[in-house]
């Protein structure tokens, strides 16, 4: 077990559950305490200062907050549903990002939660019980078996597909990779298990694609590795251009983009696993309704 001292240096963010309380009050409350600002890239993201523990604040106890990082909060906001549409969260436990896009969508049209994992749809069903939201209907399946033709996904106009990783991007990973039992050998199986899932993620792009009616997509997760990240997207891009949609530039104004290994690859974009706390990738998928 790698016990993680945790790091103080950087701000803190809680992400506000706006379902449950609106950002001013939270900005209020937790003023009272902490220096707390709005982020101004991220809507109801709040920055604190480093080092300031909110895990037993009550509003977090309550689900009116959600310690959420900046780079995590990045991926529901990057697919920005609308109010009323239908959405499906093709892998999501524990569900932080499963009730971020009921936020967004004031808890209006429906969410679909789907998780392959028993045990981890009880995680699912605690997250969403928490926030509050009543429009998200979650299914216990995996997301390959879903048919895209079949009229119960008929009115998905957008997914949001964050499927399973090496999570090298997070820092338990990185240490990890650094304990010296960490020796040869290791490296081999590191390689074998990046492939299988690099497979997975790029037929679960390609899945996420063929859904009829939907607008956007986007593709993330909390790996540095290309091959998890601009590989897959890469590998479904002509797939992509042939059903009518392109890459879109989720963030403009973020600096850190894709490595460019193709043409295109500045729509994509990472966050740097130290200077922004967590590794993340995402991809957003658009074409007209
Ligand atoms: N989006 C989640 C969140 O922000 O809380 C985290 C998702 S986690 C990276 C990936 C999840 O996908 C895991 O819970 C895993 O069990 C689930 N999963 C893996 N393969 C799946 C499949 N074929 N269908 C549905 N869910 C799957």
């Amino acid at each position: 077990v790698l016990y993680q001292t945790p790091d103080v240096s950087k701000p803190r963010y809680v992400r506000v559950n706006t379902l449950k309380l609106e950002v001013d009050s939270a900005l209020l409350e937790l003023g009272e305490k902490y220096m707390v600002q709005k982020d101004d890239m991220v809507p109801d993201l709040l920055i604190l200062p480093p080092g300031c523990d909110l895990h037993n604040h009550p509003l977090v106890i309550n689900g009116s907050v959600f310690m959420q990082g900046k780079a995590s909060s990045m991926v529901a906001a990057a697919l920005s549903p609308e109010p009323g549409w239908e959405v499906l969260d093709a892998c999501s436990a524990p569900g932080n990002k499963t009730i971020h896009l009921a936020a967004l969508m004031d808890g209006k049209g429906k969410v679909i939660a789907c998780e392959l994992n028993k045990d981890r749809v009880k995680r699912l069903k605690d997250t969403i019980r928490l926030s509050g939201a009543a429009n998200i209907e979650v299914l216990h399946r995996d997301f390959l078996s879903l048919n895209p033709k079949d009229p119960a996904y008929a009115k998905v106009r957008a997914i949001l597909l964050d499927p399973s990783c090496s999570g090298s991007g997070t820092v338990a990973q990185r240490l990890d990779h650094l304990l010296p039992s960490y020796a040869s050998g290791h490296d081999e199986i590191d390689i074998r298990r990046l492939n299988k899932l690099a497979a997975f993620q790029r037929k679960a792009l390609a899945h996420a694609l063929s859904f009829p009616a939907v607008e956007r997509v986007v593709y993330s997760t909390c790996s540095i590795h290309q091959i998890e990240n601009e590989d897959v997207v890469n590998s479904v891009l002509a797939l992509a251009a042939s059903c009518g949609f392109h890459l879109a530039s989720p963030f403009p104004l973020w600096h850190r983009r894709g490595l460019p290994v193709f043409e295109g690859a500045e729509h994509v974009l990472r966050t740097d696993p130290v200077e922004d706390k967590e590794g993340f990738f995402v991809a957003l998928f658009v074409r007209r309704g």
